[in-house]
């Protein structure tokens, strides 16, 4: 049992993932503070997450995961409009807060191509995108669930 815990949570001695875990949860802890039934939905959502802190880049844990909160909560937008000027999405997006698509002029924040960006949206899955793009997306995170 003691081995079992010391491999599961070795990433708690590597201050980077600790770190980004401590954020991690803070945001959990904000957007779930006020309600008083809290579906087991989070408690199973964050338990993936943990069993995949050491083996994944965490950043792409937090980032894909915040995409099935996003889905369980029905709050996923319409991806081919600009959640701010209302018109059509071209060939580079942004996201805001909660994932809103938005042309990268209009909130003036790093682009990432549309079509990388959508199937992320579509799959879960952050396979086909760069680092920095992850790091431009976990912005968009860690401005709150
Ligand atoms: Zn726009």
């Amino acid at each position: 049992m003691r081995s079992v815990s010391l491999i599961e949570f070795s990433w708690l001695y590597d201050e980077h993932k600790r770190l980004l875990w401590d954020e991690f949860l803070k945001l959990f802890y904000l957007h779930l503070e006020d309600k008083e039934d809290i579906n087991p939905f989070y408690f199973n959502l964050l338990l993936l997450a943990i069993r995949k802190w050491d083996k994944q880049n965490p950043k792409r844990v937090i980032c894909e995961s915040y995409i099935n909160l996003l889905k369980y909560e029905k709050r996923l937008q319409p991806k081919r409009v600009c959640f701010i000027c209302e018109t059509a999405i071209r060939d580079k997006v942004s996201l805001m807060r909660g994932f809103k698509v938005t042309h990268p002029e209009c909130i003036k924040s790093h682009p990432i191509a549309t079509k990388k960006v959508i199937n992320f949206l579509d799959t879960n899955n952050s396979i086909f995108l760069e680092d920095n793009e992850i790091d431009t997306i976990l912005v968009a995170v860690m401005k709150g669930f």
